[in-house]
């Protein structure tokens, strides 16, 4: 007989029993809402790779073109969806725009910070006081938490270090 093993659900701390067939995997417990966070989670990751989100395109466009019909019968038939889609494709290249002038916004500032740091180097007096050294090492920190972000954007990494598995 196995013996009964207790583990500790990734959401709500918990401890919990896993069902037999999935007693190795199982990290969440059976509760709806830690189910749903499991869910989202996965999904979440899913959506972050790249390739996954390549293949599953690919696989909608395949599927498409075996259905050309398919969405424009749809759309004839449901009006209420053809105007919720047209107010979801609008909120969505508003997001888009917004994005957009958030990094420039962020590129201005790593621009106007690296021009401070080239127009005063820290080498600019043979022995600098508290004071500079303090200015230097505020506008190092500005130029780093920006390009980070502007980085992280570029990669689309969200967050680094975050919950694996
Ligand atoms: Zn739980």
């Amino acid at each position: 007989m196995r013996r009964i093993i207790t583990k500790i659900c990734r959401n709500c701390r918990d401890p919990f029993q896993p069902k037999p067939q999935a007693r190795k995997v199982q990290k969440y417990c059976s509760r709806k809402a830690c189910q749903q966070v499991r869910r989202q989670r996965k999904y979440r990751r899913w959506i972050a790779d790249p390739a996954h989100k390549a293949a599953h395109q690919e696989r909608l466009r395949l599927w498409a073109q075996k259905y050309p019909r398919y969405w424009r019968h749809y759309r004839a038939t449901h009006p209420n969806y053809v105007l919720e889609d047209k107010y979801r494709r609008a909120a969505s290249l508003k997001r888009q725009r917004m994005f957009r002038k958030a990094t420039d916004w962020q590129q201005i500032a790593v621009d106007r910070l690296k021009a401070i740091q080239t127009s005063y180097p820290p080498s600019c007096s043979a022995k600098p006081t508290d004071l500079a050294r303090r200015v230097d090492s505020v506008v190092e920190y500005l130029r780093w938490t920006v390009e980070g972000r502007l980085f992280r954007k570029a990669t689309g990494i969200a967050n680094i270090g975050g919950s694996a598995g």
